[in-house]
């Protein structure tokens, strides 16, 4: 079985530990994130056993499953090259879940070279990313780079089990989170592997591409207010629809997503009361705005914003906004995408493509206590979060050559004299 092959045969495995009987699921501090850990110590232990130096696998205090490899000299700061193991519902089995496996494989092919390098080789398998359980995301790597925010442990689930519970069910101390922290002198940088989650390498006919930046979200719940009247008895010159003002809103979002390179999102819409025969008196939804750079995702919100104000006005509505959520867009670091670059010419491409991530990932966590970069492996047709996500078992041999290639590229250009093989 070649490493491909074997990550292919870890990803099935990794599939059938989930919490629904029809689909793949995953969440954190649960049965199914022990299990998931279970495998990736064994994997770990197993790649560890092949270096020459001493090595370490290890739950941390956030759940995280880790394996530290030794460099030439013992104490070295990390590369470290992680991903999670975690899921939304009804998920594929590779997002996250093959930069996590890349790693452990890169870990085990270094093995006993692993003794040159001039850092030390630290692998992560995140358990949240997602945040499908309390909401909140990034939990994994929010901890590794201490932005854990204690607050979120009195989030609940869709149980009424708060995160503190589940935390102390799992068998962790809540009150020892902080010791999964990473300072920013203990790694040299990160790495992360991640299927595409877009269709832009497949349309190009590549099979890898180097990631520039991830883009930052803003989020947005919006109610739009309005009157709930007879369906009836309300002719439409006395009707106050506030469904019908969030539905044009949602018309106005799309398009000003295209005119303005940003893209748009409304997933979540409630009417209320929310009767048949009631013309809805309120209504509110989501909206997710994202661009490649923050001033044109704020461009594309000052002008929704501004689209809303002026149908609502049109309407005799009225509308509140919530922010609910913003991040800033993280730029890869120049040597770390060298590196990459560098990475994936080895595997035959002489012009790596660029390209920046709509989707979120563990390295914007990462990047406030490391350099990151950011490897994208082609996934059909771009569909992700669906149980229909696929790849190809030679576009992971080219992740895993690119990889490796990147972390002896890292290793001649870390300033110290790293031996490349
Ligand atoms: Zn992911």
């Amino acid at each position: 079985m070649t490493a491909a092959e074997r990550i292919m045969h870890r990803c099935d495995e990794l599939a059938a530990v989930s919490a629904l009987e029809d689909g793949i699921l995953r969440a954190y501090l649960t049965e199914e994130h022990r299990r998931h850990n279970d495998l990736a110590a064994q994997w770990m232990e197993q790649a560890g056993r092949r270096a020459a130096t001493s090595y370490w696998v290890w739950q941390d205090a956030a759940g995280n499953q880790c394996l530290r490899i030794e460099g030439r000299e013992p104490g070295l700061p990390g590369l470290l090259i992680a991903s999670h193991l975690d899921t939304v519902p009804h998920a594929g089995r590779y997002d996250g879940i093959l930069g996590v496996l890349a790693g452990i494989e890169i870990a085990d092919r270094l093995g006993p070279h692993a003794a040159k390098l001039p850092f030390a080789l630290e692998v992560a398998a995140f358990a949240d990313e997602e945040g499908t359980r309390f909401g909140a995301t990034l939990l994994g790597s929010r901890a590794l780079a201490g932005s854990w925010d204690p607050d979120w442990l009195a989030l609940t689930d869709s149980d009424g089990i708060s995160m503190e519970q589940a935390f102390r069910d799992f068998g962790l101390d809540p009150a020892r989170i902080g010791e999964a922290a990473r300072r920013p002198e203990q790694l040299v940088g990160y790495l992360e592997a991640h299927i595409e989650q877009g269709p832009y390498l497949e349309a190009a006919g590549r099979a890898l591409g180097v990631v520039t930046s991830i883009a930052g979200a803003r989020r947005f719940h919006i109610t739009v207010h309005g009157e709930a009247r007879h369906a009836g008895g309300t002719p439409y010159e006395r009707r106050q629809d506030a469904l019908v003002g969030a539905s044009q809103a949602v018309l106005d979002i799309e398009r000003i997503g295209r005119e303005r390179q940003a893209v748009a999102t409304v997933g979540q819409m409630n009417a209320h009361p929310g009767a048949v025969n009631v013309v809805p008196g309120r209504a509110d939804f989501s909206l997710d705005v994202r661009a490649e750079t923050d001033v044109l995702r704020d461009q594309a919100w000052d002008a929704i914003e501004a689209a809303l104000a002026a149908s609502c006005t049109q309407r005799s509505l009225s509308f509140e906004v919530e922010e609910i959520h913003s991040a800033p867009t993280v730029f890869a670091d120049g040597q770390l995408m060298n590196a990459v670059a560098a990475g994936i010419r080895a595997t035959g491409d002489p012009e790596p493509m660029p390209l920046f991530s709509r989707a979120g990932h563990d390295a914007m966590a990462v990047a406030e206590i490391a350099p990151v970069g950011m490897l994208f492996t082609r996934c059909h047709d771009g569909i992700s979060h669906h149980p229909d996500e696929s790849i190809t078992v030679d576009d992971v041999a080219y992740t895993l050559d690119a990889l490796e290639q990147a972390v002896w590229h890292l290793a001649e250009h870390s300033g110290q004299t790293g031996e490349p093989r």
